[in-house]
């Protein structure tokens, strides 16, 4: 009896790794507006597009950008506590080194962010993968997975708004390979009253592919609950997200936006 017991609960457990294998993601979640649930097992998993070989060394930022990393140091960055504590690696890139997020000394708006990252050799699965993301105002997640065929829930894969909405297509470079983002975040508004008034919108170039166009989000990207928005100031941090996995960062740049252009009574006559 005891046997049978525990060949049962082997059976059982060999199921259920199965299944995280085959279909990783939860079916108890929150629904979200489209009808599917937060990080829905169930919801189909975007088209995988090849999109050829990265560039051996980074294309140089615009004249007006500001450089948030080139290599040479984390001085534009801290940790929670203080200087960030990321290792400088070689190649002119960064490592995340299990000691914490860290976020920009310098806060930011509507912006136009560019972030070149690589996952190690494969290890893990899911989100358990080269898992790390990117934070806009330290609260709107763009997913950064390896997500070269490693399957996850849709809503959690590279370039997914973390929870709310999968890329368009998946266009992962392997381990070892750069990947790069082009990112346009605006950010909400509130009125005074803390009322949500616009919400926040991403645009997601992965590796030249749009792969989400103007996505208004639901609120801060959270896990395995739905997203609520709370009123807080129109800029704040872009943070990088330290989820124990040695994911690399290089040529990180961003060009804050006024989206604003001048009214014709300005014009030069
Ligand atoms: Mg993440």
């Amino acid at each position: 009896m005891h046997k049978l017991n525990t060949a049962a609960a082997a059976l059982v457990i060999a199921a259920t790794l199965c299944s995280q294998e085959k279909n990783p993601g939860y079916t108890d979640t929150p629904i979200l507006p489209d009808g599917f649930r937060v990080h829905d097992a169930n919801r189909p998993r975007p088209p995988v597009v090849d999109p050829g070989p990265g560039a051996e060394t980074p294309a140089r930022a615009p004249k007006d950008a500001i450089i948030l990393f080139d290599g040479s140091d984390l001085k534009a960055w801290r940790g929670r506590k203080g200087d960030a504590a990321w290792k400088l690696v070689e190649g002119g890139a960064m490592e995340v080194a299990r000691t914490g997020d860290i976020q920009t000394r310098e806060d930011f708006g509507d912006c136009q962010l560019h972030l070149e990252w690589m996952a190690p050799p494969p290890k893990g699965h899911s989100q358990g993968r080269g898992n790390s993301g990117v934070f806009f105002c330290g609260r709107y997640e763009v997913q950064v997975l390896d997500s070269f065929e490693n399957p996850t829930y849709a809503d959690g894969q590279a370039a997914a708004i973390y929870g709310q909405k999968p890329p368009l297509v998946n266009v992962t470079r392997p381990p070892g390979q750069w990947n790069v983002y082009d990112i346009v975040f605006v950010a909400p508004r509130f009125t005074d009253d803390g009322a949500l008034k616009s919400p926040a919108k991403l645009t997601v170039v992965h590796n030249g592919v749009v792969v989400q166009l103007d996505e208004e989000l639901l609120g801060p990207t959270s896990h395995k609950s739905l997203p609520k928005y709370r009123a807080h100031p129109p800029r704040g941090p872009i943070k990088l997200q330290d989820h124990g996995n040695p994911m690399r960062f290089r040529n990180i740049w961003v060009r804050p936006l006024r989206l604003e252009r001048p009214a014709a009574s300005t014009r030069s006559k």
